[in-house]
């Protein structure tokens, strides 16, 4: 089965159909959560995930947009983000976000957008972080965002470790992994194109890969859908 694999898309439709496009043809489309906040386009990239079957777990700022909850955890230009979908977002999108499961298991790997000690707002950022959630898994392998950085975390025996990824190389998951696509819509490793990965659950390979995308028009559009200036600005120098 080829998997597209997605995090953090936050409302870029501009990046998410480059990404699609880049993508081709797969077996499922699985996302790590935060597909709302921070962009212009909330209510067209939830229509277009669903429109594909994706498979979606909740992030924080999907809940916080489904339920208006939690908003004094965020930051003032993603609060002030949050509180602008869920203004543009009808009542049956803010019921979708709001109903997203915090955890998914599909075959060998667990979905969740921060860690599986805390699904939505854990960041992975070390190996003892990725060891304790590969712990707590009852699958082989786990799936995550969150950080807008790319990474896999592997773990055999005692031992986990940060594993140095190349854009286009299939990389072998023979040992238990957790693996973060980086983000679609908003990446933050100095990179602005969008980030996104390909799981090949036969071969048992994940790809890394970078989707160039038309930043200019994604910043255009937050711009004149009156969102902070800033994250327009951020998304020129991937952070
Ligand atoms: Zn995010």
């Amino acid at each position: 089965m080829r998997v597209a694999l997605l995090s953090d898309v936050h409302a870029n439709l501009v990046a998410l159909e480059a990404v699609l496009a880049a993508a081709g043809a797969v077996d499922a489309i699985w996302v790590m959560g935060d597909t709302v906040g921070y962009g212009p386009d909330p209510s067209d990239v939830l229509a277009l995930l669903r429109a594909r079957r994706a498979v979606m777990v909740a992030g924080n700022h999907d809940l916080a947009a489904g339920t208006g909850e939690g908003l004094e955890m965020f930051n003032p230009h993603a609060a002030a983000a949050v509180r602008r979908h869920r203004s543009w977002l009808s009542g049956e999108e803010r019921d979708v976000l709001a109903a997203l499961p915090p955890t998914r298991e599909i075959g060998q790997f667990t979905l969740c957008h921060g860690s599986l000690r805390d699904p939505v707002w854990e960041y992975v950022v070390s190996p003892l972080q990725a060891q304790a959630t590969l712990r707590i898994a009852s699958t082989p392998h786990c799936c995550n965002g969150h950080t807008h950085v790319p990474a896999v975390f592997r773990s055999s025996g005692a031992r986990t470790t940060l594993v140095r990824i190349e854009a286009g190389r299939p990389l072998a998951l023979d040992a238990s992994c957790l693996v973060n696509p980086g983000s679609v819509g908003q990446p933050r490793d100095g990179d602005p194109d969008a980030s996104y990965a390909m799981l090949d659950t036969g071969a048992m390979t994940v790809t890394f890969r970078r989707a160039p995308y038309d930043v200019a028009e994604t910043q255009r559009r937050i711009r004149a859908r009156g969102l902070p200036p800033i994250l327009a600005e951020r998304l020129a120098v991937g952070f």
